[in-house]
């Protein structure tokens, strides 16, 4: 099987790549395994030196790795930026914090001491995906390694030159050798990656399928695995909102990264007695949005990364317009080369419909109308997804008491749903289960140590 970056704005072939054969993943993974008994005696000081390069060369070569997400897998460019400047800022993030989150724990007991210390549990296998082909990486890698663990990437078949390119950050960044290694692999040999006893846990970005079979794995293997999974986000539109900045902000989540987010508000749960006004000015604000090639700098949404997902989402349209949904806007696929889907909205959208339980991974929001926030709450968590969710209310206490009972593992008030290095992010239900980013994320690859003295 080859590994192959192809332009989802053209359709074209850039470069072909040869899977690795199983013998050389395998000496790969003795070498980062190796590499790991040095790594796990360094210092933090050391580790974050390593990191704070590591953001360097991120900046330092902002424009070329944008680049490279644009043409492999559609990102527009001054979202790639955006990107690589978050990736730089979670390096750095660890290494100013790294040290503070894991120091030892002191603890009461019977013995004279007693304490918790955080150990590196050793190599990390991190299963990626496509849609932010840098920033999954670095979130998982950033706090690993600052942990004293090594990683090794399975990234998405279809973006193996962000692939590469993200391991040569580190080789740049001047860390020791195989500390962080790609492995151009097809999902095909992650059973018996997986089964490796010198892998040491496990990490999946993706979707639920693909998280379902490395968990089996992984449990098999008696091997701890944190999952992200997909997301159905609730955004919920109370009467006392601000239509405008609700309306502006939800047409923004639904299309970020052209509508391929976990975290993008997918259904739309709008009270009756603002529904037609909020409706006519998400409207204008999908419709605004500029549709065009990734690499010009103008554009807000390119194509959809690979046409299998576009047809797939399109389905997902189709059989929810069948099933009585209104289209508002958009609905096909542009004519055009490439795999453009356009700012999409069903309105009226009912039980029974994709659009009402099924994650929609592009730019297609489902709109449902409810009589008030009791109702609003009981569509909010209808779904087997519990990844994020938004409530908009001017009254931002009756917003955080409407926050407790939305069943996800973020809620936002007032605000577009993202992921902040400071903040813990993960989901519940269907979305998966652990967490990444803050003190929670370094603390889920280490052995909590209880140290005890007589
Ligand atoms: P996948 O879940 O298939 O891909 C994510 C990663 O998992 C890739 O590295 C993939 O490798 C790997 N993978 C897939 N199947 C297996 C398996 N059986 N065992 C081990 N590893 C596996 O996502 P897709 O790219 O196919 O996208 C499909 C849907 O997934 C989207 O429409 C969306 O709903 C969801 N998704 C969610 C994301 C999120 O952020 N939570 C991100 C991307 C997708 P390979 O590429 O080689 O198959």
């Amino acid at each position: 099987m080859a590994l192959e970056s192809i332009n989802p704005a053209t359709g074209e072939l850039l470069e072909k790549f040869d899977e690795w054969s199983p013998g050389k993943t395998q000496e790969t993974l003795a070498a980062v395994d190796l590499a790991w008994r040095d790594w796990r005696r360094t210092s933090f000081a050391e580790r974050a030196a390593n990191l704070r390069r590591a953001a360097q060369v991120l900046r330092q070569n902002k424009d070329e790795y944008a680049r490279i997400m644009a043409l492999e897998m559609g990102k527009p460019i001054t979202s790639g930026r955006a990107e690589v400047d978050k990736c730089a800022w979670v390096c750095d993030y660890y290494a100013e914090n790294a040290a503070a989150m894991l120091a030892d724990e002191p603890a009461q007991s019977d013995g004279s001491r007693s304490y918790v210390a955080f150990r590196p549990l050793g190599m990390i296998l991190a299963v990626m995906p496509w849609n932010f082909p840098f920033w999954q990486v670095f979130r998982f890698a950033a706090p690993a390694l600052m942990a004293g663990n090594t990683g090794v990437l399975k990234h998405s078949s279809n973006v193996p030159r962000c692939a590469l390119a993200i391991e040569d950050v580190f080789r740049q960044a001047g860390f020791p050798e195989n500390v962080f290694r790609t492995l151009m692999i097809g999902a095909n040999q992650v059973e018996t990656v997986i089964e490796n006893e010198l892998i040491k846990a496990v990490t999946l970005t993706g979707s639920e399928a693909a998280g379902r079979k490395v968990a089996a794995k992984a449990g098999e293997m008696l091997k701890k695995v944190v999952l992200e999974l997909g997301g159905s986000d609730p955004f919920i539109v109370l009467a006392d909102a601000d239509v405008e900045d609700s309306a502006e902000t939800a047409a923004k989540s639904r299309c970020i990264n052209s509508g391929q987010s976990c975290i993008a508000a997918k259904r739309f749960i709008i009270e009756a007695e603002i529904y037609d006004r909020w409706l006519e000015k998400f409207k204008d604000a999908m419709a605004a949005l500029v549709v065009g090639d990734p690499l010009n700098e103008q554009t807000q949404l390119g194509p959809q990364a690979r046409e299998d997902l576009m047809l797939e989402l399109h389905g997902q349209v189709e059989t929810s317009l069948a099933k009585g949904a209104e289209l508002l806007l958009g609905g096909k696929p542009l004519k055009r080369k490439g795999y453009f889907y356009p700012p999409t909205i069903l309105a009226e959208v009912k039980p029974g419909m994709p659009a009402y339980h099924e994650e929609l991974f592009g730019p297609v929001a489902s709109v449902i109308r409810v009589q008030n926030a009791e109702e609003a709450i009981e569509v909010a968590n209808a779904t087997l997804f519990g990844l994020g969710g938004s409530v908009w209310t001017r009254d931002s206490s009756k917003g955080e008491t409407l926050a407790a009972r939305i069943e996800a593992g973020a809620v936002f008030v007032n605000g577009l749903v993202k992921s902040d290095p400071r903040l813990p992010f993960g989901g519940i239900k269907n979305s998966g289960f652990g967490r990444e980013l803050s003190y929670f994320g370094i603390r889920q690859f280490v052995n909590i140590q209880t140290v005890w003295v007589k």
